[in-house]
């Protein structure tokens, strides 16, 4: 059966070649010239049928083709060799204008009177490339357009989360800061200082959510000591990483030092002598912030530092508090216990004797003719004199002995588990003692004076009810040795108990 093609009239196809609207050609690819060209493809070329076909010398195909293409053509030409092989190209052919197109030739090889043709239609893609170009780098810009919002929304949700963390905490801070002049004051009602230290620790940590904090206070040969350290650590390193990076701080030369890892140091101070160091961890999400962020920096050397100078302060305070509570049970001159001390201690002793049917006698001395040192003497003297008795006396009596100056010459010692034997031993021992004591003359550089003293003892026994009881009968004794020659120790008997 005849092929349908084989039916067509060639003049049809002839016609048709002619007035086809794309470019139509035959190519003979050995010698690379047209063998026949329609007016399309004249038109789309810009030579003139005359140019590509009939001259002597036509134009090549090659010619035409932009030479950055060549070497395509030249391949895919090279690929199609047999009879049926076909192809779809693209390149740039230059018309004889100098004008570029692009085109798209579909192409198939066609065995002709022994000779293999290449017959093809070429169409201008010129605008399409164009779009796809445009399209392409639009699509890549919008690409690169996308990824860069993107990037630029995570930056900036990361910043913002960042800001955020950062308000927080400022927010935190701010709150703590807030809370200081109550921390302060709940710091103040604690009594022992050592309370202070641990809780101001312990604000520290769990209300401003620092990592840790350390109270270290130098102790009498200057050396650091901690005295409250939250989280607890071993305290020999802390004190030997301070002694290497916070010597500034605690020479007084720095206000605040803040080491590579976030910890801060700041000196506490009462007055203008540097007492210690309050040292604080900064946790680890803070040390991000610390860096950047003003505020926060500044919130927390504020914080520290507010603490630090708070502790000082406290301290002073207990201090100052301790020294008055001394003083008000201290006797100037003497150093002895006062007068109030003795009332208390008698009563709270005699109680506790009654009670548990201890032991307790009470000791009164009074130095013989006092009057006279002072009149022969002098005032000062005497005072010399009296300082000297009562240090003789500070160091003969036992701790659990109160030795206090009743007044004026006269002193009594309260002497728990003692009983009357022993306390009259004791009291005969200070007698001598005392009479011994050589105390220098002011007036005459050289010269010494001596004086004696008289003492009564008491020791509770069964009939004793209460503590006045016990110290009329010492008294009675005192009295009874004054008449009797002075210089002398007298144990009270039953009779003198009343
Ligand atoms: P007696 O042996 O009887 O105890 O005689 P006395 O002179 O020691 O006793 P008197 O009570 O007559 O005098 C006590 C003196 O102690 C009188 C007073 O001026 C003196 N005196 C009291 N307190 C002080 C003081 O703080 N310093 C000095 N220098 N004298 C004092
Ligand atoms: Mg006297
Ligand atoms: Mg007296």
């Amino acid at each position: 059966m005849d092929r349908p093609t084989a039916t067509v009239q060639p003049s049809l196809l002839q016609a048709h070649f002619e007035s086809s609207v794309d470019g139509q050609y035959v190519l003979d690819p050995e010698t690379d010239v047209f063998v026949k060209v329609n007016p399309a493809l004249c038109e789309l070329l810009g030579f003139t049928r005359e140019q590509l076909v009939e001259a002597r010398q036509p134009v090549g195909t090659m010619s035409i083709i932009h030479e950055d293409d060549r070497e395509v053509v030249r391949t895919q030409r090279a690929s199609a060799r047999n009879p049926g092989d076909s192809g779809v190209m693209r390149f740039r052919a230059v018309r004889s204008d100098g004008d570029v197109r692009h085109l798209e030739v579909r192409f198939t090889l066609i065995l002709h009177s022994g000779r293999v043709l290449q017959v093809g239609s070429a169409r201008d893609v010129s605008e399409q490339v164009k779009l796809e170009h445009k399209l392409r780098t639009e699509s890549d810009f919008n690409r690169e357009l996308t990824l860069a919002a993107q990037r630029a929304a995570k930056d900036a949700q990361r910043k913002s989360l960042e800001v955020l963390e950062a308000n927080t905490r400022v927010g935190a801070l701010a709150e703590v800061l807030r809370a200081i002049p109550l921390l302060t004051k709940r710091l103040l009602e604690l009594e022992q200082i050592n309370d202070v230290f641990k809780e101001a620790a312990l604000t520290m940590v769990n209300d401003a959510q620092f990592s840790s904090c350390v109270v270290m206070l130098k102790d009498q040969w200057g050396e650091l000591e901690v005295k409250y350290a939250n989280p607890f650590r071993n305290t020999q390193k802390l004190r030997q990483q301070e002694n290497e990076v916070y010597q500034g701080v605690l020479q007084g030369k720095m206000p605040l030092a803040v080491d590579a890892t976030g910890t801060h140091v700041a000196p506490i101070r009462s007055g203008t002598e540097v007492r210690g160091l309050l040292q604080v961890g900064l946790p680890k999400n803070l040390q991000r912030f610390y860096a950047s962020h003003k505020p926060i920096q500044e919130s927390i050397k504020d914080l520290i530092m507010t603490i630090a100078d708070f502790l000082g302060v406290v301290i002073q305070n207990h201090e100052n508090l301790d020294r008055i509570k001394q003083q008000s049970r201290q006797d100037r001159l003497t150093t002895l216990f006062n007068r109030r001390v003795f009332d208390e201690q008698l009563v709270v002793e005699f109680r506790r004797a009654l009670r548990y049917e201890r032991d307790l006698s009470l000791l009164i001395l009074d130095i013989d003719d006092f009057k006279k040192v002072n009149d022969t003497w002098g005032h000062q003297q005497g005072d010399r004199v009296l300082e000297q008795v009562a240090a003789l006396l500070k160091v003969s009596f036992r701790d659990l002995d109160t030795v206090c100056r009743y007044g004026g010459e006269e002193v009594c010692v309260i002497m728990p588990e003692t009983v009357g034997e022993a306390a009259r031993v004791k009291g005969e021992q200070i007698r001598r003692k005392i009479s011994e004591i050589e105390i220098p003359l002011l007036d005459e550089p050289g010269k010494v004076i001596g004086v004696t003293v008289s003492v009564g003892l008491a020791c509770m026994n069964k009939g004793t009810t209460t503590e006045d009881q016990l110290l009329r009968a010492a008294d009675k004794a005192l009295y009874y040795c004054k008449h009797n020659g002075k210089n002398q120790v007298r144990l009270a008997e039953d009779g003198d108990f009343f």
